[in-house]
C-alpha cells in the first residue's frame, strides 16, 4: 500500500463534524519524517472541528497552510445550517445576506473582501483579491462586480431558515427597538459568528483565513473586523497568527489580531498574547460590557512553533485545536465576570 493510500484508509478524517475525533497520528508521522509538531490547526467554535479536518487532511496530502485555510473554512461556508458563515447566513435589516472575509499567508500577502453579496466562498473571493489585484480589499457591489470577473457563480445566499428567522426578527420589532442589541444570544438563537482557522503546515509556514456574515440584521452596508488586516485577522510568518470572533466593533476598536501577534513577538505565548488582547478590549469597553450580558468577544492565537491559545472576554466561547494527531473542542478561558 503507497503511503498516501494508507493515510486516507486509515481514517484520516471522515469523523462526524462537531465531536472529537483521531486525525492519524501516526500516518501524520510518517508524511513529516518523524517530526510530529506539525501540522497544526486552530479554529473558532465547534464548526471549527469540521474546518480543522478538512485543512488537517488538505496538509496531510501535501497542501500548504494557505490552501489548507481557505478549504476548512469553504466547507463552513457551504454548509447551510451553519447560520453565521456563508450560505445561509443570517441576513442584515433588508434581508440581504452579506459576507466579510479575509485570508493571510506567511509571507504577508493578504486580500479581503467586505458586504459581499451573492457568493457563497467569500474566503476564495478575498484569496484572489490577493493573487489577481493590486489591493487587500474590495466591497460590496465592487467586490460583487470582481468576484463575477473571476469567473465565481452568483446564488441566492438566503435560506428557508435564514429568512424565517428574518421575518421573526422583525415581527419582534416595537417602535422603539434599535438594531444593534442584544449582540448575541438572543430569542432567535445566536445570531453572529465567525469561523477563525489558522494553520501551521509541514514546512513550518502559517496562514489564516476568517469568513463570516456579520452582525445579523446589521445596518446595510456595515462592514465587521473580519476583512480588516489587523483586527480580525493578522499572520507574521516567523511570530504567529490570530484571529477573531465576537462585536466586530469592539475588535476594530482595539486591532486586537495585530495586538495578539506583537505581544507574541514581545516573547508571550499565544495564550498569554490572547488575554493581553482580552484585557484591552475589557478596558475599552467596560461601560457598554455592564449593561450588554451578551457583549463577545474572543480570540484564537497560534505560534510558528505550534503553540496554540484562545481567550474571551464571557464565558461560552469554545475553539478547536487540531494537534499531536488530535481533534478537540475546548471551553474558552474568559476574563470578565459580570
Ligand atoms: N466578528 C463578527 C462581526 O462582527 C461576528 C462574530 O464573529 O460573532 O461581523
Amino acid at each position: 500500500m503507497r503511503r498516501r493510500e494508507f493515510i486516507r484508509d486509515s481514517g484520516v478524517i471522515g469523523v462526524g463534524a462537531y465531536t472529537a475525533s483521531k486525525l492519524g497520528f501516526l500516518k501524520l508521522d510518517q508524511i513529516t519524517g518523524g517530526k510530529m509538531d506539525t501540522p497544526v490547526v486552530i479554529s473558532t467554535w465547534n464548526f471549527g472541528m469540521k474546518a480543522n479536518e478538512v485543512a488537517w487532511k488538505a496538509m496531510s496530502s501535501g497542501a500548504n497552510s494557505l490552501d489548507a485555510v481557505e478549504q476548512g473554512v469553504r466547507t463552513i461556508e457551504d454548509d447551510p445550517e451553519i447560520m453565521s458563515v456563508g450560505f445561509g447566513g443570517l441576513p442584515d435589516e433588508q434581508m440581504d445576506v452579506t459576507l466579510d472575509a479575509s485570508i493571510m499567508d506567511w509571507r504577508g500577502n493578504c486580500g479581503a473582501v467586505g458586504a459581499l453579496p451573492k457568493i457563497k466562498n467569500a474566503v476564495s473571493v478575498a484569496r484572489t483579491v490577493m493573487e489577481r489585484s493590486e489591493h487587500v480589499m474590495l466591497a460590496g457591489e465592487g467586490a460583487y462586480k470582481f468576484a463575477l470577473a473571476q469567473g465565481f457563480k452568483p446564488i441566492d445566499l438566503l435560506t428557508d431558515k435564514s429568512r424565517e428567522a428574518w421575518l421573526r426578527w422583525r415581527e419582534s420589532l416595537g417602535p422603539n427597538n434599535n438594531w444593534l442589541g442584544p449582540h448575541s444570544m438572543d430569542d432567535l438563537g445566536d445570531n453572529h459568528d465567525t469561523i477563525g482557522l489558522l494553520a501551521l503546515d509541514t514546512k513550518g509556514h502559517l496562514s489564516g483565513a476568517v469568513s463570516t456574515s456579520g452582525l445579523a440584521w446589521k445596518i446595510h452596508g456595515r462592514v465587521g473586523d473580519s476583512p480588516i488586516i489587523g483586527a480580525g485577522l493578522y499572520v507574521d510568518g516567523k511570530v504567529g497568527a490570530a484571529a477573531s470572533t465576537g462585536v466586530g466593533e469592539a475588535n476594530m476598536r482595539i486591532v486586537g489580531s495585530h495586538l495578539v501577534v506583537q505581544s507574541m513577538k514581545a516573547g508571550a505565548s499565544p495564550q498569554d498574547a490572547c488575554e493581553i488582547a482580552i484585557r484591552r478590549a475589557i478596558e475599552v469597553h467596560s461601560k457598554i460590557l455592564k449593561k450588554d450580558k451578551s457583549f463577545q468577544l474572543a480570540y484564537i492565537g497560534l505560534s510558528a512553533k505550534g503553540e496554540v491559545g484562545g481567550a474571551a472576554i464571557r464565558k461560552g466561547f469554545q475553539y478547536a485545536i487540531g494537534k499531536n494527531g488530535t481533534n478537540k473542542l475546548v471551553d474558552s478561558k474568559y476574563l470578565y465576570i459580570g
